[in-house]
């Protein structure tokens, strides 16, 4: 027998509808491209979405089209997010620090029909846009006055003319749930980056999860500031998920540094934020050198890496400000699992707590877990036993944009298929995940695993260290043994030995870095992880003392 509720479509077209209509003044503040701070509600975004989706249908966008943005966090990248995917084609965010061979690659790939742009990004379009045959227009999101030129770029558009060229009285289509929204592709360190496509049920059903209480626990109380970027899997939901919940959204464009963002932290009554461990690297060395606290930011968001323990305690112990961890991935929408205590757990000694909390947590309902060992055999949840973390939900990918890689599920035996996520996992009996590795990262000594997340995150708890790696090195008897990889603090000192002696009586014996090699920096990607493959090939030619 059929239920007899209401079918109604989840389209991102009604979350933005929702927060004009209950939540019409709350602010959306901006930092510009053009330099100042800009400042509307969700009833002006939605309005001019709304104009911006009847001027892109008039230019010939229709559904299932994709239009692509290279693009900060501001409030015209809003704008594209809710007037292209609610029109019914599709957003494709770029991330700009991909090389433009690349983007434009990318581009081609995904067929995009025109580009939106920040002025900052006009070199790479210069640079792609011979390129790029199939995009019809260039569009340069800054005011008329400032628009610019290019002798290089045919078809340069302006997004405000665009803009004013569509009609307010535009409705918002009522399409398939099913149907595409956003586009995304993976960092792609080896190999061509495949696409994540994302269909309003999908990216509906991830807002509305990750604003769960145990999960980001978002509200219309907070003042919610993005520093993960809009380009890297829809900054982790927030453009959906704050105005969901109605709660203030402050957009810090290009200025990512400590300072900056302290002080918009400041200015706006930011509660909340969300970004990569290394962008807090910079916003703690900048309030620890000033001596300043937080008036009103209190809970932020860390993931996309293993956030090391020494850094939720920096947050924590000086600055009273709770870090949630939180792991997942491009093909997951991004969010699997976030980690929060229960209430059996407030009874637990502070060092206990702690602990826990430096695990990438739990799943939200609709995620499901597992890990596996290489022979995709079931391995138990006791927090100890580590194997390859395999995923399913109803926001995990099925299948890249175009079929590329072929099927890439694994089947249980009853035909359900699990996403591979290329993660080394430990479960614990309660469900707690904690990541020890990429599997391409993960160090075989002697037929054993070592963890070069655990070796990174006990390294960076050493005063001297600014930032950390671990690589496994050729080794004629062990296969591999770990190598750690430092950057030093400014006027700090340490020595090779100081650094091995600080593992002694905190990871097995066996598990200590073979040696230390000190470095200016470390290579980062796109999104602000650790390039191992790059550090790898940094390290190729070194080898072990006496091996
Ligand atoms: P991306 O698709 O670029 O967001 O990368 C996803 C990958 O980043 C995951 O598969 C993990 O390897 C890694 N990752 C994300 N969050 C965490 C975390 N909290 N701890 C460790 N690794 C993480």
């Amino acid at each position: 027998m059929q239920g007899l509720m209401m079918d109604m479509p989840l389209l991102v077209s009604g979350i933005l509808q929702h927060a004009a209509r209950h939540h019409g003044d709350t602010e959306i503040v901006s930092r510009r491209t053009e330099g100042d701070i800009h400042r509307y509600t969700y009833a002006d975004c939605e309005r001019r979405a709304r104009r911006l989706a009847d001027a892109l249908t008039r230019e010939g966008v229709s559904i299932g089209d994709r239009v692509a943005t290279l693009a900060w966090n501001g409030y015209r990248h809003l704008e594209l997010y809710y007037a292209v995917g609610g029109m019914g084609a599709v957003i494709h965010t770029i991330n700009p620090r991909l090389h433009p061979e690349q983007i434009a690659w990318i581009v081609n790939h995904a067929g995009d029909v025109h580009l939106a742009f920040d002025t900052t990004f006009l070199p790479i379009v210069e640079a792609i846009a011979p390129h790029c045959p199939n995009v019809r227009s260039w569009i340069a999101m800054v005011d008329e006055e400032r628009q610019p030129a290019s002798d290089k770029v045919a078809n340069l558009v302006n997004y405000e003319r665009l803009l004013a060229g569509g009609a307010e009285g535009y409705r918002w289509p009522e399409i398939d749930e099913r149907s595409a929204v956003g586009l995304c592709y993976t960092s792609g360190t080896t190999g061509n980056p495949k696409g994540a496509m994302y269909t309003h049920r999908s990216t509906v059903l991830h807002a509305y999860a990750s604003a769960l209480p145990d999960a980001m626990g978002a509200s219309s109380r907070d003042c919610i500031l993005p520093v993960v970027p809009m380009f890297h899997v829809n900054a982790w939901g927030l453009p959906y998920s704050c105005p969901l919940v109605g709660a203030k959204l402050v957009l810090p464009g290009a200025q990512l540094d400590g300072k900056s963002l302290y002080e918009l932290f400041e200015a706006e009554g930011v509660t909340y934020s969300a970004g990569v461990p290394t962008v807090w690297l910079g916003l703690l060395q900048y309030v620890g050198q000033a001596g300043l606290k937080f008036s009103t930011f209190s809970r932020t968001v860390i993931g996309g890496s293993a956030c090391p323990p020494a850094m939720i305690r920096a947050f924590q112990e000086q600055y009273g400000v709770e870090v949630i961890h939180a792991w997942g991935m491009t093909e997951m929408s991004p969010l699997g699992t976030l980690c929060r205590l229960q209430n059996k757990h407030l009874k637990l000694p502070p060092e206990a707590q702690q602990r826990l909390l430096e695990k990438q947590g739990h799943v939200i309902f609709g995620v499901d877990l597992k890990i596996v060992d290489d022979d995709d055999r079931e391995l138990p949840w006791d927090g100890k036993t580590f194997g390859n973390l395999l995923a399913r939900g109803p926001w995990v990918l099925r299948e890249y944009f175009r079929g590329e890689g072929g099927d890439p599920l694994k089947y249980d035996a009853d035909g359900r298929g699990w996403f591979p996520t290329g993660d080394v996992a430990t479960i614990d009996a309660d469900g707690y995940m904690q990541i020890t590795d990429r599997s391409k990262d993960v160090i075989k000594s002697g037929g054993e695993w070592i963890s070069t997340i655990d070796l990174e995150n006990l390294a960076m708890a050493h005063p001297a260290v600014a930032n950390a790696a671990v690589i496994g090195v050729p080794h004629p008897k062990w296969d591999e043994r770990p190598l750690l990889v430092v950057v030093r603090k400014a006027q700090a000192e340490a020595t090779r030995e100081e650094l091995l002696a600080f593992y002694e009586g905190k990871v097995a014996k066996w598990w200590i870095p073979d040696d230390v090699r000190f470095v200016d920096a470390i290579p980062l990607g796109a999104t602000g992880k650790i390039l191992k493959t790059k550090l790898r090939e940094q390290f190729r030619d070194y080898r072990l003392p006496g091996a």
